[in-house]
């Protein structure tokens, strides 16, 4: 572990699992987690909305060692937003992440910059820590532009956030190309992206900001691949989706040390 930062290891169930099975997963992963030292590695996960309550039941009830959050967070605080869910709502139900700006909800769901910075802040807002997703599609990284385009949506939403909501964010480097595609960036591509984060992090907010910011990589992350993605100074821990759904593999990749 090169790290000096509490390395992070998150869950995106997607749209996976009923509220059963669910159940049944998070159980198990609470299984193979005992005895799992939590100042170690972070072990999240990030369910549907309507898995939220059971998962945070079997948390409570088995005390297991897994934070939980969501996939997604409305830009608004309450009201006329029919479909949608509010941070309050999540805080009531002890989740303490939310994912924002994951590139599925920007291809399928037309979210720009403007949204995910309103969404990162409505997290905030409700006490939420947000894990902010960037990374750039094919065509951008086959022209030589992923550093830009991904630093350019970075900075969208991060707009406005005060040093101290910097210092708590969470980024995640999902280079598009290699989600759900078993093709995993190198991990000296994660490194070159997750460390230009972190330095246009300190240009902006100082060292304090940049050095507390846990950078995730995302995109085919296994138990066969994490030990050399996470050797990497500037990676911080995994956003795992397809690997995340099974407990044992999950928990491997949580005790990747
Ligand atoms: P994957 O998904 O691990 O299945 O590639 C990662 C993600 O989209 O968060």
């Amino acid at each position: 572990m090169t790290t000096p930062r509490t390395p992070l290891m998150a869950g995106n169930w997607k749209m996976n699992l009923d509220w059963k099975q669910g159940l049944a997963l998070v159980e198990e992963l609470g299984d193979q987690l005992k005895g799992f030292d939590t100042d170690k590695v972070e072990t999240v996960v990030l369910p549907p909305f309507v898995d939220i309550r059971t998962v945070q039941v079997a948390v409570d009830a088995g005390k297991l060692p897994i934070a939980y959050g969501a996939q997604d967070i409305s830009a608004h605080e309450s009201g006329a937003f029919t479909g949608e869910v509010s941070g309050a709502m999540l805080k009531a139900l002890g989740a303490t992440y939310v994912a924002v700006g994951h590139s599925e909800r920007r291809q399928y769901h037309g979210e720009d910059e403007q949204v995910t910075g309103a969404k990162v802040k409505a997290a905030f807002a409700a006490g939420l820590t947000p894990i902010l997703c960037v990374g750039e599609p094919l065509e951008e990284r086959k022209a030589g532009n992923h550093v830009p385009y991904t630093l350019a949506q970075l900075t969208g939403g991060i707009e406005g956030l005060t040093a101290e909501q910097a210092e708590k964010i969470v980024i995640a480097y999902e280079p598009v190309w290699a989600i759900g595609t078993g093709e995993v960036a190198g991990a000296d591509d994660a490194q070159e992206v997750c460390h230009a984060l972190r330095e246009a992090l300190r240009e902006q907010y100082g060292d304090v900001v940049a050095d507390a910011v846990r950078v995730l990589y995302g995109g085919s992350v296994k138990s066969s691949n994490v030990v050399e993605l996470m050797g990497k100074a500037d990676v911080d821990g995994a956003l795992v989706g397809g690997a995340s759904l099974k407990a044992e593999e999950f928990a491997k990749i949580a005790g990747y040390q």
